[in-house]
């Protein structure tokens, strides 16, 4: 068997944990944990490992067979976020009444300027996830954890984050009348800090990277100082992941229920590829959009690419790196679900590639002035990636393609230079002499 990074990391935590809490609130149409690597299923608890071989464990769904027509009509008629796809989720059915940040169906922005510049003539689209609550994807995957964690009876929501879902974690434990612990590499971007300390929760900087954090947060599950904390990707995992099927789902709703040709997606664990995934193979098995070949990409930064690298080198296995990149949500250098994130890139003809730093903040400002959208620095990955692939002929011009921006330039703001064009005194002849008049 390939080495799953999680699974080994959770070992030693599902071991010592012999009072697993049951469910005792529905989670709809899920019915088991079962195991990415042998299949085995398990009841729906807080575990992430399997106990026979240690691989990763995600959600089983008895999902609702029938009229795919009737399924249609029932997810238009609901709510505009994410639990208008409830019947396909880890939630239960009034969970839209539920004190939660309710985020989702953000905008897909058909991108024309952007598609003109860059050569796509198929259609191209940013499915722009900046207008979640905290301003980034991190929302819809925090969103279902939080139900997770309400269900096993959890006083404490915790998580390791690389910036966004630290402020996605405050958000949803403050609304959902939790308590947070949230840890942080201790160098992050100023605004992703304070937008993870404002809502109240503890906020601690951990004295290392993202890898450190997530490791002190595996040793602190299996310790009584952790008792009654879910951890929304660590314990919680599977159902977090989960969160990240919405944006495949509202993607196919957007383009008039039917699948994209190419979509690129950033890699940072590589949950949320795994799971756009996921969620494009059950709208197909619903009947809810027509089967044709699909292929995904994933981004990454040159900085932190070992997915990329291992892409390229035709491994499957994924070497860790240490990262040094600025696109800081996405630097993790051990990815969880590397492995699937292969797997898939293989699988359906698509790829992994990645972009420098310099090349990112090209595309952050390319996507700015093309479209208005101000990306973080995943965006210009995305971005980025989608350009390279262009060029390089991988990406399929003619084809309908979708790009995701996943978080707010706003929070990365350093990574851009950018200011005004002249300062001057307020007055006409000082703008004259500025030489801007009639631009
Ligand atoms: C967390 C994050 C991702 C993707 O993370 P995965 O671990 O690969 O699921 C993408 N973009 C942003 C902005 C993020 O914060
Ligand atoms: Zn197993």
């Amino acid at each position: 068997m390939r080495r799953k990074g999680l699974a080994s990391m959770a070992v030693e935590a599902v071991e010592s944990r012999t009072s697993v809490p049951r469910a005792t609130a529905s989670f709809g149409p899920a019915v088991a944990l079962s195991c990415r690597e042998c299949g085995e299923r398990f009841p729906l608890g807080p575990s992430f490992a399997c106990v026979s071989c240690f691989g990763p464990l995600e959600v089983a769904y008895e999902l609702p067979v029938g009229d795919p027509e009737s399924l249609r009509r029932r997810i238009e008629a609901g709510p505009a976020n994410i639990w208008r796809y409830a019947p396909l989720l880890p939630v239960p059915a009034d969970v839209a009444d539920r004190p939660n940040l309710n985020p989702g169906f953000t905008k897909l922005v058909k991108a024309d300027n952007l598609a003109r510049e860059l050569g796509v003539t198929g259609g191209l689209y940013v499915k722009d996830d900046s207008g979640n609550p905290t301003h980034s994807f991190k929302d819809r995957v925090v969103a279902i954890a939080v139900e997770a964690a309400r269900a096993f009876g959890f006083t404490t929501l915790s998580c390791s984050s690389t910036g966004n879902l630290a402020g996605a974690v405050g958000a949803a434990a403050a609304r959902a009348g939790l308590r947070s612990c949230v840890f942080i590499p201790h160098d992050l971007e100023a605004g992703k800090v304070v937008m993870a300390a404002v809502y109240g929760g503890e906020l601690v900087g951990i004295e290392g990277t993202y890898d450190d954090v997530n490791r002190f947060c595996s040793e602190l599950i299996g310790d009584p100082l952790g008792e009654g904390w879910g951890f929304v990707n660590v314990n919680l995992r599977p159902y977090y992941g989960e969160g990240s099927k919405t944006l495949a789902y509202e993607i196919c709703e957007q383009l008039g229920w039917r699948l994209p040709d190419q979509i690129v997606v950033p890699v940072a664990s590589g949950s949320q590829l795994t799971k756009i995934d996921k969620g494009l193979k059950e709208l197909v098995a619903l009947g809810l959009v027509e089967d044709r070949p699909y292929r995904i990409f994933g981004a990454q930064a040159e900085g932190c690419a070992p997915v990329s690298r291992a892409f390229k080198d035709g491994h499957e296995v994924v070497r860790p790196v240490k990262p040094d990149t600025i696109a800081k949500s996405l630097a993790i250098g051990n990815p969880a679900d590397g492995p699937y994130v292969l797997d898939i890139a293989r699988r359906t003809s698509g790829a992994v590639e990645d972009v420098d730093d310099e090349r990112i903040v090209e595309a952050i400002r390319l996507l700015a002035r093309t479209e208005g959208i101000f990306a973080e620095t995943a965006g210009g990955v995305t971005v980025g990636v989608t350009r390279k692939l262009l060029e390089d002929g991988r990406l399929d011009p003619s084809l309908t393609t979708v790009v995701l921006n996943t978080g707010d330039g706003l929070k990365t703001l350093d990574a851009v230079a950018a200011g005004p064009t002249a300062t001057i005194p307020p007055s006409l002849s000082a703008f004259r002499t500025a030489g801007l008049a009639g631009l």
